[in-house]
């Protein structure tokens, strides 16, 4: 089955790569994270000069170059420290962008920053299988997508079963609808971890940074989740209007499971490979959305209108957009109430 989930391409005013600036916050705020994680917790060796980072779920960019070009400075300051020798003669540094195969690479390789000093190479494929050499990893980096699920949760689209979700998403309020969502993170998780762990080299650092849920939080308790409710909303009253099938859209679901905080954690322990040397909660340049309608729309548009068009067509997408932004001033106070959500750092090391 082809993936449809991918963000939106290209390079125009509603792309991805024009409408990132939130995930690239986190980015920015994490460099220096990063830079001393791997001054202190990598060890280099000084044998080989080459050295190889992959970036999972790059998507087109520019976020994906400045996450890999953190790492590079980091390193590059290390060895230098370390062996008194210039990196830029002595490391080869070859980077992997890892996307589901249907991304839009082109505008990936088209926007390269010009000044790049490193190879490339695109490794399109699902992350939860293995897509590099075991053993040839030496730094990963995954941010913001690892709440994308393989696949909608099993009884979840089903009208028959206990865990039928009549909701778009995992709202937190359905124990069974809850549950089989983290049955299915469980073994998504479970497998990106495996695969991570015959990739990287023993002692290799891998660094993942996204949204989850604090415990105890339910996801319609906060901003993403009652947007994503919103979202909710305005489907059905397309459907009222005739251009969506009600019927389809009550067995339509969204991929997607921000982990509560020990969910996570647990994931990675029962995996075993790995050291957790940093669980934390990162500020946010940014914190939560700005409470803007057209920002929100737009924002909801380039992650989620793929999907949407995929789903019920073209015409269903612009008009669900359209209600989205028309409607978001009604939600505003109750977004301005939201209980917090959480951004998280989390470093891990190959044993
Ligand atoms: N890392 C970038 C992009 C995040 S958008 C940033 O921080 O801005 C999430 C990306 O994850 C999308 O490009 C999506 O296609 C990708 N993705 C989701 N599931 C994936 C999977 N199973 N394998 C590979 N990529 C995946």
């Amino acid at each position: 089955m082809a993936p449809t989930y991918t963000m939106a391409g290209g390079k125009g005013p509603n792309s991805y790569s024009q409408h990132s600036t939130y995930q690239r916050a986190l980015l920015e705020v994490a460099k220096e994270k990063i830079s001393e994680a791997i001054s202190t917790k990598l060890e280099i060796n000084s044998a080989s000069n080459r050295f190889n980072i992959a970036d999972f779920g790059c998507s087109t960019g520019p976020n994906t170059f400045l996450a890999v070009q953190n790492i590079i400075d980091a390193v590059g300051q290390k060895y230098g420290k370390e062996t008194q020798l210039n990196p830029d003669d002595n490391i080869e540094f070859h980077v992997l962008f890892n996307d589901h195969s249907n991304n839009d690479f082109n505008t990936l390789f088209q926007t390269l920053p010009p000044t790049k000093r490193y190879f490339v190479s695109g490794v399109p494929g699902s992350f939860f299988g293995r897509v590099l050499p075991q053993d040839s990893l030496h730094v990963g980096h995954c941010s913001y997508s690892l709440h994308w699920l393989s696949q909608v949760p099993k009884g979840i689209a089903d009208r028959n079963s206990p865990a039928w979700n009549k909701d778009i998403h995992c709202t937190g309020f359905s124990e069974e609808v809850a549950e089989a969502y983290l049955d299915q993170f469980k073994i998504d998780m479970g497998s990106f971890l495996r695969a991570r762990g015959e990739e990287l080299v023993s002692g290799g650092l891998l660094f993942l940074l996204g949204s989850c849920v604090p415990d105890g939080v339910k996801m319609s308790e906060t901003m993403k989740g009652m947007l994503l409710d919103h979202l909710g909303k305005c489907l059905n009253d397309v459907a009222k209007e005739g251009l969506i099938n009600q019927e389809k859209l009550d067995s339509f679901n969204f991929p997607i499971y921000p982990a509560h905080v020990a969910e996570f954690k647990s994931v990675i322990e029962d995996n075993g490979c790995f050291t957790i040397e940093a669980f934390e909660k990162i500020s946010h340049a940014n914190e939560e959305f700005p409470l803007d309608p057209e920002f929100l729309a737009t924002s909801n548009r380039v992650t989620f209108g793929g999907v949407i068009e995929s789903r019920f067509g073209k015409e269903a997408m612009e008009r669900t957009n359209e209600l989205y932004e028309k409607k978001c001033p009604e939600i505003l106070p109750e977004l301005a109430n939201a209980k917090s959500g959480m951004q998280f750092f989390i470093m891990l090391r190959r044993k």
